[in-house]
C-alpha cells in the first residue's frame, strides 16, 4: 500500500510550513503570524535595487534572514517545493513596485548543476520563475540558459575567483535571447557572480538587456 494512502483517506489539518501551527486550507502555506513576520522582511522599494554590471538592475524581495531565509532553505534543501509560493509572491510585488514590470519580454532562470537537479528533483529558481510568470503574465524561457561545464565548489572562493571560474560557465540559447529584454530569476543574490555570468552569456547571445530578480539578498 502506498505510504501516501493513509494521508489521502484521513486528510489532516494543513499546517504552517515554518512553525507547524494548524492553518486553513486556503492555499497558503504559512500561518498569519509567519506570513506577517515574512512581510516584515520585505526590502523597501527604495532599497530593493542594487547594481552588478552588466546587469541592468538587481531587484530582491526579502532580506535573507529569519522566515525568508528559512523558506529558501526549505525550498533548496528540504524538497519543499511549495515554499516557492510566498517567496514568488514577494518577488512579483517587488517587481511591480520597481516600476519595471512592463520592461521585459520574458523570464530566464539560473540553471542548476545537473548533479544538484538529480538530487533535488527540481530547480528552485525555475519554481520561483514559474510562480512569478503566473503573477506577471511574462513568458518563461526555462531553457534559455544552460550550464556549459562543471564548476568546482564555490563555497570558499573570493568573488574574483568565483567570477573567473564562472566565465564561460553558462551558455545562452541565442534564438530565445536575441533582441530580448530578459528578466533573470534566482533564489538568493549573494556576491552576484553567478548572475553576472548568466547575464553575460545572455548578452553575448544578443539579449538587449538583462536584469535580475531574486527572492532574497543579504
Ligand atoms: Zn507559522
Amino acid at each position: 500500500m502506498s505510504r501516501f494512502l493513509p494521508a489521502l483517506l484521513f486528510p489532516q489539518e494543513a499546517s504552517c510550513h515554518l512553525c507547524g501551527r494548524a492553518i486553513g486550507r486556503d492555499g497558503s502555506i504559512l500561518c498569519s503570524a509567519c506570513a506577517a513576520a515574512l512581510r516584515a522582511l520585505r526590502i523597501p522599494a527604495r532599497d530593493a535595487f542594487v547594481l552588478h554590471q552588466p546587469l541592468g538592475a538587481c531587484i530582491s524581495a526579502y532580506y535573507h534572514e529569519g522566515e525568508a531565509r528559512r523558506l529558501c532553505h526549505l525550498l533548496k534543501f528540504r524538497q519543499d517545493a511549495a515554499a516557492a509560493r510566498p517567496l514568488a509572491e514577494g518577488m512579483a510585488e517587488a517587481l511591480a513596485l520597481s516600476g519595471l514590470a512592463g520592461a521585459f519580454d520574458g523570464v530566464a532562470v539560473v540553471p542548476l548543476h545537473p548533479a544538484r537537479l538529480r538530487e533535488r528533483g527540481y530547480n528552485q529558481a525555475a519554481l520561483l520563475a514559474r510562480d512569478v510568470c503566473g503573477h506577471t503574465g511574462l513568458p518563461l524561457w526555462e531553457d534559455a540558459l544552460i550550464r556549459a561545464r562543471h564548476g568546482a565548489s564555490q563555497v570558499t572562493r573570493s568573488r574574483e575567483e568565483r567570477l573567473a571560474s564562472l566565465t564561460g560557465a553558462f551558455e545562452a540559447h541565442g534564438a530565445q535571447a536575441a533582441g530580448k529584454r530578459v528578466l533573470l530569476i534566482d533564489d538568493v543574490l549573494a556576491t552576484g557572480a553567478t548572475a553576472v555570468s548568466c547575464a553575460q552569456a545572455l548578452l553575448d547571445a544578443g539579449a538587449e538587456r538583462v536584469c535580475l530578480l531574486t527572492a532574497c539578498r543579504p
